[in-house]
């Protein structure tokens, strides 16, 4: 007989592994399957986590190389050991895996290596190299198997002078000159470490504008600030074909019907990521997904067309954050346990960790233009922010978008030093309907950088005082 489980999750990322872990909590029997060798998917594996391991370790060099200077602290012969950051990386990722795993068995949860593969009525296959095929049952099954990264026909990945995101964490010496395609999260971040680390960055963009679904003005200035940092950002520009010639990788773009010819030798493609469906027995059993995008389609319960199956994460429609991935598997499990939890993609927080930061929730100016709804901004620079000074960290500016009659928060954009945790506030207040009247009555401590969004939301009504 096979083993039967309340709840059986596909896929160990933070859709997965937190969802597993509320489910455990509220009295199920779960077990989770995983086909990588370790838990904590994408985002502990390769994404979240190594990226942000790798932007701070690069921010403390370049700061020990050139900024501490300017307090007055001299340091000579700066030097990069780049295997001791990349072991420090990889000693991030093995505590944060083996953290899951400890809570796995803290809760009780039961772990399948292997890759799983619908088999309709509750059924799931799990395959690993080194054992034969077994059957697990589950009352209820939950896909959260995440994405993959999307290539391009006219560059295919190769593994080593071609890649993705996961082997641009792993170079094991800094590139001369790395190519990015795409002027995404992935490719501002990831560029960002290897232009800190020493590396010459260009970044082709395909549309007229960096980071796509961003506030505009915001991005602006976040390409201007990466420029003068030394990436070179080149926008409207489509690849079109790429060859190797002599251990050099040369790509041939188009800059507004212009040839141009960009000679590396890496090139990241970071163009987007797609969800990972492959093998998962989808269409066998009659699994939806959108044509287009091919994400799985669910009702607000998380549910699939077909009964008992569920999806989260990536793989279902909305930002592919590991953040709402966590809330969607949180929401899904509670949901079966007859709870009506929800959860409201508009307050989902989204943060580009560059330096400086850009940090947003909500709708951009140009969403609330489109939408015609009339609305009021304020802005604060951290030039006038006297904690920002005492940092010396003065760029970028909280952007405050209220409704012009109401007076709601909307939207708000900030670029500056750690946006990452300055937008939690606003999050907060967004999820309580709050305006930008409230955000201005909230006594905030001084000096803080948190006091520029004050001074922001005082700004929607023209009363900042320090400006
Ligand atoms: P995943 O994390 O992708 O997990 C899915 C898991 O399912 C994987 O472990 C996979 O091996 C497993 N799986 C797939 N198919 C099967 C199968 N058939 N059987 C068994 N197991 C299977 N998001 C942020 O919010 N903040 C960040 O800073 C951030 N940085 C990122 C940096 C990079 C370089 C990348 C690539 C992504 C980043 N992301 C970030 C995005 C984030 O990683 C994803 O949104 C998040 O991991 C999605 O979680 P998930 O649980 O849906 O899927
Ligand atoms: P992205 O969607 O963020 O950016 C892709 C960029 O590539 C866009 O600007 C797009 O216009 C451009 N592009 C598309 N086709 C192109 C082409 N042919 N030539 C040139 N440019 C092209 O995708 P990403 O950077 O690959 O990241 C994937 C996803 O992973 C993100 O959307 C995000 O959901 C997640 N992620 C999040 C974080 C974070 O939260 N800090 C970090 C990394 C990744």
């Amino acid at each position: 007989m096979a083993e039967r489980y309340d709840v059986l999750v596909i896929g160990a990322g933070p859709g997965g592994y937190v969802a597993a872990i509320r489910a455990a909590q509220l009295g199920m029997n779960v077990a989770v399957v995983e086909k990588r060798a370790t838990l904590g998917g994408t985002c502990l594996n390769v994404g979240c986590i190594p990226s942000k391991a790798l932007l701070d370790s690069s921010e403390r060099y370049v700061e020990a190389k050139s900024h501490l200077d300017k307090h007055g602290i001299h340091i000579d012969g700066v030097r990069l050991d780049l295997a001791a950051m990349l072991s420090r990386k990889d000693r991030v990722v093995k505590g944060l895996t083996e953290g899951v795993a400890f809570l796995f068995k803290k809760n009780k949860i039961t772990s399948y290596a292997g890759a799983g593969r619908l088999l309709g009525e509750g059924k799931v296959a799990v395959k690993s190299a080194s054992a034969d095929e077994i059957v697990l049952e589950g009352k209820h099954l939950l896909l959260a198997t995440g994405s993959e990264p999307a290539g391009l026909p006219s560059l295919p990945f190769d593994g080593t002078t071609i890649v993705s995101s996961t082997e641009a964490l792993a170079f094991d010496r800094v590139p001369q000159h790395l190519i990015v395609v795409g002027g995404g999260y992935i490719g501002l971040e990831l560029g960002s470490v290897w232009n800190r680390l020493g590396a010459k960055v260009t970044v082709l963009e395909f549309l007229p504008r960096l980071m796509p679904l961003s506030d505009g003005e915001i991005a602006e200035m976040l390409g201007r600030s990466l420029s003068k940092q030394g990436l070179s950002i080149q926008l409207d520009t489509k690849v079109v074909a790429a060859g190797s010639q002599g251990g050099e990788i040369h790509v041939n773009a188009q800059h507004k019907g212009r040839d141009q010819l960009v000679v590396g030798d890496k090139v990241l493609v970071a163009v987007g990521r797609r969800p990972l469906t492959k093998g998962l027995g989808l269409s066998e059993i009659g699994v939806r997904c959108d044509e287009k995008s091919g994400r799985v389609l669910v009702n607000e319960n998380f549910e699939t067309n077909v009964k008992g199956i569920y999806a989260i994460g990536d793989l279902i429609d909305g930002p592919m954050l590991a953040h709402k991935a966590e809330d969607d598997g949180v929401a899904c499990v509670e949901r079966l346990a007859g709870m009506k939890t929800h959860v409201d993609y508009n307050t989902v927080p989204s943060v580009v960790y560059t330096w400086p930061e850009v940090a947003s929730v909500g709708q951009t100016e140009e969403q609330l233009k489109a939408g015609g709804r009339e609305y009021r901004v304020g802005r604060f620079p951290f030039a006038a922010n006297p904690r920002a000074r005492c940092m010396d960290e003065s760029e970028g500016m909280v952007k405050i978008l209220a409704d012009a009659r109401t007076d709601r928060v909307l939207g708000v954009h900030i670029i500056g030093p750690r946006a990452s945790d300055l937008i939690a506030e606003c999050v907060a207040v967004m999820e309580f309907s709050g305006s930008a009247e409230d955000i201005a009555r909230i006594c905030h401590a001084h000096p803080t950088l948190s006091e520029a969004v004050r001074e922001a939301a005082l700004a929607v009504d023209r009363r900042a005082i320090h400006v």
